[in-house]
């Protein structure tokens, strides 16, 4: 089996990094035990499929290896799991505690419940010794870097009916208690891992195309949405569909449609689902849902609010911002974090791609919807998402929980510093080994920074999962009362667009 890694960042920047494809043959429904050790004369890791072996030491030196054999197991693992995915199997970044451990489960059990079990790899948990501890120079040259879209298993259909009934739950508890408080508690149940949401039938489960076509037009907008919307620049295609802007000559306001060609998708019911929750989903600082267009039967519109600044990836790329505005941008974010934590719900793909801005300075988190895969779509069979923003405890299946939104945030804030995340010009392997092994991240202009900004990075890239902030703690951290006004990003967002010779379609239309 051949892999076609092309899909990887909307980044034009990133993508030309990234492009090259990697052709590795790898096991598919591997259900064998193995039992895995290390050669104690040559140091080699022993007892994995060959060709799992041959993939670790083509991209992992044997010194590494021997640093850390445990974090190359593990991110051997987490990779193999990762491609290993079916395009059916659709990935969605929202993600809730029960669907993690499920995921955990299902990784666990790729090699079989033996992995691991060697008695020279110390089990997690276990006092590590100073030589693991030690830091890892940054790496051998990259083999062929290529497409890594994250995720795990995730049941979506199981995952929207959780997200709705999270919102039900949240919805109720605050009217119960008048106010905020029913949903600390909410949230603090669900920190401790125990199940707080109750077990629904939904009435979406098991419907014939018909039904969902009949729910669906029940749902959607009645009416042609050509005659109200004006569509014209596409801004770009994703999994599920393609982004055009378009004239609402009703509001006279312009917005964006996501174009899903329903034919195409393998779930339908699924995305009646999302629907459904995407319209409960309002936050000033996620891009908001704001209609849904049955269009000939077989395509739905579904309207958004236009960010007509793009991602955030754009400016961190292009031009050096002040700690003023990466404060600003991380307190909006941080906005966004704590709304979907406070609905027990974790976005786990929190990155500059996903923060797309106003030409006003707005900050809005998206892809939270909407990212079912298309049947047969090459670019979705490795699925998977980027691991460089990932959280540690993603690979070692320690402690997942929303926290990994605010180690990914940090992740994010070395991205407004440098430029670019760490070990971006590694393989999706070689990060996941050096985010496992090296644990918090050097950044290399550290000294630069001011004492708060570096202790909010502190608190943001704690390994340890319970001294790891939260949101709510961040957004009251000193430095975010540094934050300069959010306008201050126009002049940024103009400069990159410039550079990018993004925009124009942007301004122009209908001015
Ligand atoms: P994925 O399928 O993983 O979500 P993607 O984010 O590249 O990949 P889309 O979400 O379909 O794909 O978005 C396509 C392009 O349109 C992206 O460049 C995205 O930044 C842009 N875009 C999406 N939604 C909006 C919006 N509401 N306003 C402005 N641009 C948007
Ligand atoms: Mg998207």
């Amino acid at each position: 089996m051949s892999l076609n890694f092309s899909k990887l960042f909307s980044s034009k920047k990133r993508q030309d990094i990234q492009q090259v494809p990697s052709q590795i043959g790898l096991p598919t429904n591997v259900k064998h035990d193995y039992h895995v050790t290390r050669n104690a004369h040559t140091g080699e890791l022993e007892g994995l499929p060959e060709s799992w072996i041959r993939l670790l030491n083509a991209q992992i030196t044997k010194e590494e290896q021997d640093v850390n054999p445990r974090a190359a197991v593990q991110a051997l693992k987490y990779y193999n799991y990762s491609i290993k995915k079916k395009p059916t199997e659709p990935f969605k970044p929202l993600i809730t505690a029960e669907q993690i451990e499920e995921e955990s489960a299902e990784i666990e059990n790729i090699l079989g419940p033996k992995v691991l079990a060697g008695r020279n790899i110390p089990t997690w948990g276990e006092d590590e010794s100073p030589k693991v501890k030690q830091k890892l120079a940054p790496p051998v040259p990259p083999a062929k870097p290529s497409g890594y879209k994250a995720g795990g298993k995730v049941n979506q259909e199981a995952l929207v009916n959780h997200v709705q009934q999270a919102l039900d739950e949240a919805l109720n508890l605050a009217v119960v208690d008048g106010d905020t408080t029913g949903l600390k508690k909410h949230e603090e149940e669900e920190i401790c891992g125990s199940p707080l949401l109750r077990k629904k039938e939904r009435s979406t489960e098991k419907l014939t195309d018909d039904q969902i076509y009949e729910e669906l037009r029940r749902l959607c907008h009645p009416g042609d949405p050509c005659r109200r919307f004006d569509r014209s620049k596409e801004l770009g295609a994703g999994a599920s569909g393609t982004v055009f802007i378009a004239y609402d000559t009703e509001t006279k306001k312009k917005i964006a449609v996501k174009d899903i060609d329903l034919s195409k998708q393998p779930r339908k019911e699924l995305i009646l689902n999302e629907i459904k929750v995407m319209k409960e989903f309002n936050h000033e600082n996620l891009v908001n849902f704001l209609d849904a267009y049955l269009v000939r039967n077989d395509h739905l519109w579904v309207i958004m609010e236009l960010l007509d600044g793009g991602p955030l990836t754009d400016v961190v790329t292009e031009t050096v911002m002040k700690e003023g505005q990466i404060a600003a941008v991380c307190r909006e974010v941080l906005k966004a974090v704590s709304f979907l934590h406070g609905k027990g719900i974790i976005h786990r793909d929190i990155k500059s791609d996903n923060v797309l801005l106003g030409m006003n300075g707005a900050v809005k988190v998206t892809d939270f919807g909407f990212c079912a895969n298309i049947v047969g779509d090459e670019k979705r069979q490795t699925l998977v998402g980027t691991p460089y923003w990932m959280a540690p405890e993603v690979v070692t299946r320690k402690q997942y929980g929303k926290k990994v939104d605010i180690w990914s945030l940090g992740i994010m804030a070395i991205e407004m510093i440098e430029g670019e995340p760490p070990y971006l010009k590694e393989t999706p392997l070689r990060a996941l080994y050096l985010i496992a092994a090296n644990g918090r991240p050097a950044i290399p202009r550290w000294e630069k920074l001011s004492p708060e900004f570096k202790d909010f990075l502190d608190c943001c890239l704690q390994v340890d999962v319970d001294k790891r902030a939260t949101a709510d703690e961040l957004l009251r951290h000193p430095f975010l009362r540094n934050c300069m006004e959010l306008t201050t990003l126009t002049p940024l967002i103009k400069a990159a667009q410039k550079i990018l010779g993004k925009g124009a379609g942007i301004d122009l239309l209908h001015k």
